[in-house]
């Protein structure tokens, strides 16, 4: 057989950006490029965002020659639903894949204050926390913003079916959202944009695991948009051994840049603190905690640890989370403690994906329908 060139064996796939990689103007800029109405962009929007339609075809106030020449240029399907997991506590988890055939997931959280969805930045992480699910496969790629826009869309159309709406966004998913920078800007933009999601910056959450350069870079420029630390840690000792980051930008950095962010913009921070059993949750781990950040306006989200296979984490007692909590609070800390959500259906981080990898080595021997069961139970 002829050897396939790289064009045919990607398929055309890889060739064509996605539409939702594309900011407003830079959609303007093409529609001029191609001899159209920079406006028209404006419709595009309308239609992707909006009506949320699933083909140029359906983009009926557009010229046919235009929707033929969008088709010829732009994806507009990123993401494969694998499987949909819904939990009693109404959370969805949807397992993607994407055009190279990697698996992410997304997650729909439902609050007293709106639906929230937890997208994901990247496939696999390279920042290598010894207690997340996400990174034990290493990185693969960044996903392009047009893949992260897709995740919210997708849940938006979910969502759709309820005639609810997709609220607020929390960048909390696989991957270190700061080190997929640029897409995460764009993915920001069109998320924001009043034409686009039009989801309101302070609804919208990143959470990092202390990349300091772009923390101060974070509060110069997008101060609107809510700001999470993964600390995890009171003191520089325990945040080495739970987070390796910490070998690259240090606990004293980091704090510095908290403490930037919280003067330059005037704003609250918050500390996403898990607690490891016999790691970093006793009475006196508080109180380093509340030295450690005593002065900043923040609030702490203690979060207990979610049981991963590969990880041997354990639990805090519940008495300890609440002595834990109880310290902070009588020094003057905001702390409250994560609802967990849909912990009956592997809603941790990387959880189901790390799943489905391990499911897809064993199918080979495992049948195909067993493996479906798998991934729904
Ligand atoms: N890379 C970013 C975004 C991931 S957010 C970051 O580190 O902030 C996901 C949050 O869940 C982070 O605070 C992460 O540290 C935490 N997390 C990951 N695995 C966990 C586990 N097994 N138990 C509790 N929290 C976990």
């Amino acid at each position: 057989m002829a050897k396939l060139d790289k064009k045919e064996r990607n398929g055309d796939i890889q060739l064509k950006p996605l539409i939702y990689d594309l900011r407003l103007e830079k959609l303007q800029a093409w529609l001029e490029a191609n001899g159209e109405k920079a406006f028209r962009a404006g419709q595009i929007f309308d239609w992707l965002y909006v009506k949320r339609v699933d083909s140029f075809e359906d983009m009926s106030n557009l010229s046919k020659a235009l929707r033929d020449k969008l088709q010829a240029s732009f994806h507009l399907a990123g993401l494969k639903e694998i499987t949909r997991q819904e939990s009693a506590d109404g959370t969805i988890k949807i397992l993607f894949s994407l055009h190279d055939g990697h698996a992410i997931e997304t997650v729909v959280m439902r609050h007293n204050y709106g639906n929230s969805i937890c997208v994901t930045t990247q496939v696999g992480c390279r920042i290598g926390c010894t207690f997340c699910a996400s990174t034990l496969g290493g990185l693969k790629r960044n996903l392009t913003s047009g893949e992260i826009v897709s995740q919210v869309l997708m849940a938006q159309k979910v969502l759709d079916q309820e005639e609810q709406r997709a609220s607020h966004i929390v960048v909390m998913g696989i991957g270190e959202p700061f080190e997929n920078f640029e897409a995460l800007l764009d993915f920001l933009y069109v998320v924001n944009h009043d034409k686009g999601l039009n989801i309101g910056q302070r609804h919208i959450t990143v959470s990092t695991s202390g990349i300091v350069p772009k923390i101060y870079e974070w509060a110069d420029d997008m101060n609107q948009f809510n700001l999470a630390i993964s600390l995890h840690a009171p003191n520089t000792e325990i945040r080495s051994r739970l987070m390796p980051v910490n070998r690259r930008f240090p606990l004293s950095d980091l704090m510095d840049a908290c403490r930037y962010y919280v003067n330059k913009t005037g704003r609250r921070i918050t500390f996403e603190y898990g607690l490891f059993g016999g790691v970093n949750d006793q009475v006196e781990h508080a109180q380093e905690l509340a030295t450690l950040i005593s002065g900043i306006n923040c609030h702490i989200n203690l979060i207990p640890v979610n049981y991963v296979p590969e990880r041997d984490y354990v639990r805090t007692p519940r008495d300890d989370i609440f002595a834990f909590q109880r310290t902070l609070q009588k020094r003057g800390i905001n702390a409250t403690i994560r609802r967990e959500h849909g912990s009956d259906i592997a809603a941790a981080c990387g959880q189901l994906r790390a799943q489905h990898a391990k499911n897809q080595k064993e199918s080979a021997e495992v049948p195909k329908v067993e493996q479906a069961e798998e991934l729904t139970r």
